[in-house]
């Protein structure tokens, strides 16, 4: 059986057979964090979406170079090219240094992303460590004469380069709706229009992250660095560039015009974009009150949570929607997704009670065989995630029908079925059954709340009501909450 992946190409608009530059190899960017505050659900989506891509990749036999950037300078605060650098804002407001602060949140940011089993990147460059390949870079667009000096800064020109090339070919936006929507900013006089961006900008006096160049002390424009180290580690032309879909434009419509100014063709062979991720049906958005941390879903410290979710919640409840359709988080959702997790890995925990009867007593349900390829053209289909779940829920079915005694399977047919969940939920959808891998302890500690809540139903039993209570007292200040049920008891951790 020969796979073949087929991905929405966001350029052409449609979907293209994926065929890499080079055979047997395949080069991945995906735009990474802006480290100056926690993870939030906002980078959860991309890590997962590229993260599923990387693995099946990899799964395909490719070997994979995947780049994943860390914005550590240029990011200002307000994307028109001006206001402070968001980094060095931070800094600056808790008196940091400001690598201190992006070694701060890349440490969380990492952390995240190990929770969530997101396989770590093959390279992570940072922007602060590639300046003179972006200078270079500036120089280069400088040459072909699309780009401009200004007051020490330079910027990008859009006009001259759309006459030349079409600016705005991945957005689907042309630069007669940007001259009429585009209003003339403040302090922007030193462009020629609102709508060119900054290649490099010169530093105020207050600015702290600066560097010598030969236009000024100054900084390079967010979106050079992608271009500037995508070509660094991938080449003049490489496979598949990803992210989310607010990076469309301006940043991925200004990455293609850097590309083509400096090289004379575009770069990138396939654009992927994810979609975003609304909170109870509202965008996120810091003033809106629903912007999530990570932290605060594995521990369920938002106001807007019920309950903790761990972090593979978080992750099967990502896949639950294909990558280009809007996921709306809830806790309704979200609760759903943890039963359905629950019941899949459940399901496999019980492959090992199956006995196997003879094949010929124990015709195969006709599904099984083709379960596995199934699977497979829906990864194909442009990773279609959600699809190859709804097949692990019929393997699901069909597991806990031969364990009810409904129907009888052979050998052959539970080592499929064992196979189906390794490869689909375990390996390509990075699904880890948190409380047997990811947390060794998790059982002893379990084993030790079980062991003294028996002590005080054996207290309750002899009437010793002071152990009873101190027991149970201080087992709920911790945040445990303990039902009492007809059989013994329940418990759970609230955090
Ligand atoms: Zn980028």
């Amino acid at each position: 059986m020969e796979n073949q992946l087929f991905i929405y190409n966001t350029l052409s608009r449609k979907k293209e057979k994926f065929e890499a530059q080079h055979p047997g190899r395949a080069g991945l960017y995906v735009c990474g964090p802006t480290v100056y505050g926690d993870p939030h659900l906002g980078h959860a989506r991309p890590a997962i979406t590229f993260d599923i891509l990387f693995r099946y990749l990899r799964y395909l036999g490719y070997k994979v170079r995947y780049v994943r950037n860390i914005t550590d300078v240029g990011h200002l605060v307000n994307d028109a090219d001006s206001g402070e650098d968001k980094i060095a804002k931070k800094a600056k407001l808790e008196d940091l240094e400001p690598m201190e602060v992006v070694q701060y949140y890349l440490t969380r940011y990492h952390k995240a992303m190990e929770a969530l089993n997101i396989l770590p990147p093959s390279i992570e460059p940072h922007a602060s460590g590639h300046i003179l390949e972006q200078i270079q870079l500036v120089k280069d667009i400088l040459n072909q004469g699309y780009a401009y000096e200004s007051q020490g800064s330079v910027y990008f020109d859009v006009e001259k380069y759309d006459k030349d090339h079409h600016y705005g070919v991945l957005s689907g936006r042309n630069i007669e709706d940007m001259i009429n929507t585009t209003r003339e900013l403040d302090g922007q006089d030193e462009k020629h229009h609102a709508f060119d961006f900054a290649l490099w900008k010169k530093a105020s006096p207050e600015h702290i992250m600066r560097w010598p160049s030969p236009w000024s002390d100054g900084f390079p424009g967010w979106h050079l660095e992608c271009t500037a180290m995508s070509k660094k580690y991938l080449g003049e032309t490489f496979d598949i560039h990803g992210g989310g879909m607010d990076l469309i434009f301006p940043h991925h419509e200004c990455e293609i015009a850097q590309s083509v100014a400096s090289l004379g063709h575009e770069a990138v062979r396939y654009w992927m974009h994810n979609n975003m991720i609304t909170v109870n049906g509202q965008k996120m958005g810091k003033s809106l009150g629903n912007f999530i941390n990570l932290s605060q879903f594995f521990d369920g410290s938002h106001e807007l949570l019920t309950q903790a979710y761990a972090p593979m919640t978080i992750r099967f409840f990502i896949l639950q929607a294909h990558y280009r359709s809007t996921v709306d988080f809830s806790n309704e959702a979200l609760q759903a997704s943890e039963k359905g997790l629950a019941r899949l890995l459940e399901a496999y925990k019980n492959i090992d009670r199956l006995v196997p009867h003879d094949a010929l007593d124990a015709p195969s349900p006709e599904n099984i065989a083709t379960l596995s390829q199934k699977c497979y053209e829906a990864m194909n289909d442009d990773l279609n995630t959600p699809i190859v779940i709804s097949y692990l829920f019929e393997a699901a079915r069909i597991i806990n029908s031969a364990i009810a005694g409904q129907i009888k399977l052979s050998e052959k047919d539970i080592t499929a079925l064992k196979q189906l969940f390794d490869v689909f939920l375990f390996d390509l959808l990075g699904i880890k059954d948190e409380l047997k891998d990811g947390n060794a302890s998790y059982e002893a500690f379990s084993k030790a709340i079980d062991m003294l809540l028996e002590l005080r139903l054996q207290a309750k039993h002899n009437k010793d009501w002071p152990t009873s209570d101190k027991i149970r007292n201080e087992l709920t200040a911790l945040g445990f909450e303990i039902k009492d049920t007809k059989d013994g008891f329940e418990w759970r951790l609230n955090k």
